[in-house]
């Protein structure tokens, strides 16, 4: 019949919509973000705004929940997999104390660069910060007691935040250093607003004589003085993974559960897989650091926060797949395809040879704990909890190990 076949299309496409926009529980951000604690023993999670609609959840007192939307008295969250509305008045906003990094940081009316200045603050001001839009942080200055907008790459929670000076040579043993990365820049001063002195390949080899908030001062072969970023240089260690950070993410936690098949849900699928390269990793003699080891709700800023703050060679986000149709297969995303996509090819093949699993290749991925790492940054998907076979071999301890081994060896190529 020709209606029922139009009522199907709508509805087709609205699924389809639907997957697009949260598949694997990866939510399309909204703009004004904040973290809310509940204020309450329990807290009803309903499915829209009001008390009319249906109870999905509960949360349980002092629990943290980021807040993406406030209409009338409710809030809406996120929630599993999904988004959920809880009543505003039970939620308390968590804040934060920041310090201004820069000297006359501009306060804005909105998050952005041409809305209009309120102030400028000093370096060293404390801020509250209470929320976020992108890179710009909403801030309440107790001190002029004024709230606006500033850009959060000016603000450290740091109270004695590094200036950024140059630590000299005179207290630092030289060390060569290896350029790890193709066509790094070598920089007239420590950030990417310096100007390039020259573009070094892969391989060369630096004289380390400083160091500034991540990026290495260094002399090339011929004697001329620059900067690279930290994360393009590493000394040549004899395993390749040695004396290296790497960041493990083990993807959701806590009240966001992620994915669910039959059998597994996707926080605890990502944990244990987790732990297996950790210990691979630190029996290499790398430095792990976990975004979360245990059963915890860890937000995406703090994920990408822990990365950049431990100025980590990797970074890598651990996750399994989802989807409503029949899939399968490993997939390894990457955001930015200087920084990121060789590490990631390095990972997918090593993960498909270990793992014997169908290859999705790597891809592009707006995923925010890859897009605002300054890290070299990964996010793996490790099979499809949705299909039932897949789910049932991914799931065991055995093939965690092997996709643990795959992940290891990806990292110990790429950083050969
Ligand atoms: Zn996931």
């Amino acid at each position: 019949m020709k209606a029922a076949s139009f009522v199907s299309r709508i509805i087709c496409f609205l699924v389809i919509f639907t997957l697009f926009v949260s598949i694997d529980g990866h939510r399309a951000e909204a703009a004004y973000t904040y973290q809310g604690k509940v204020n309450v023993d329990s807290l009803n999670v309903r499915s829209n705004a009001g008390t009319s609609y249906a109870i999905i959840g509960k949360l349980k007192k002092d629990q943290v929940v980021t807040v993406y939307e406030n209409r009338q008295g409710w809030s809406k969250i996120a929630f599993g997999q999904k988004y959920g509305w809880v009543s505003s008045q039970f939620l308390i906003n968590v804040t934060w104390t920041g310090y201004v990094t820069g000297t006359n940081l501009n306060v804005r009316k909105s998050p952005s660069a041409t809305a209009g200045i309120l102030t400028q603050l000093g370096k060293g001001t404390a801020v509250t910060v209470q929320g976020k839009d992108g890179s710009w942080l909403k801030v309440y200055i107790p001190s002029k007691k004024v709230t606006g907008w500033v850009h959060g790459d000016y603000i450290s929670n740091n109270p004695a935040a590094p200036a950024p000076t140059v630590t000299t040579a005179a207290t630092k043993v030289a060390t060569t250093q290896v350029v790890l990365l193709e066509n790094s820049n070598f920089r007239k001063g420590p950030g990417t607003n310096y100007g390039s002195i020259s573009i070094e390949k892969a391989g060369t080899l630096l004289t380390k004589i400083g160091e500034s908030n991540g990026w290495i001062q260094a002399k090339r072969a011929d004697g001329v003085t620059g900067w690279v970023a930290g994360w393009l240089v590493g000394a040549a260690p004899s395993s390749p993974l040695k004396g290296k950070t790497i960041v493990i993410d083990p993807g959701h936690g806590g009240v966001d559960g992620g994915a669910s098949g039959r059998l597994y849900v996707e926080k605890r699928l990502t944990l244990n897989a987790a732990v297996e390269l950790g210990s691979l990793l630190q029996k290499a003699g790398a430095k792990v650091i976990y975004t979360r080891s245990s059963d915890l709700y860890v937000s995406l800023n703090q994920r990408v926060a822990i990365s950049n703050q431990s100025n980590a060679h990797a970074f890598i986000s651990i996750h399994y797949n989802s989807c409503s149709g029949v899939c399968s297969g490993i997939e390894t995303f990457y955001y930015n395809m200087a920084k990121d996509s060789a590490m990631a090819r390095s990972i997918q093949s090593n993960l498909v040879k270990s793992t014997q699993l169908r290859d999705r290749g790597t891809k592009y991925g707006t995923y925010q704990v890859i897009r605002n790492n300054q890290r070299p940054a990964a996010l793996v998907e490790l099979g499809f909890l949705s299909n039932p076979t897949e789910e049932s071999l991914i799931g065991t301890s055995a093939h965690q190990k092997k996709a643990a081994q795959g992940i290891y060896n990806g990292l110990a190529a790429f950083f050969k």
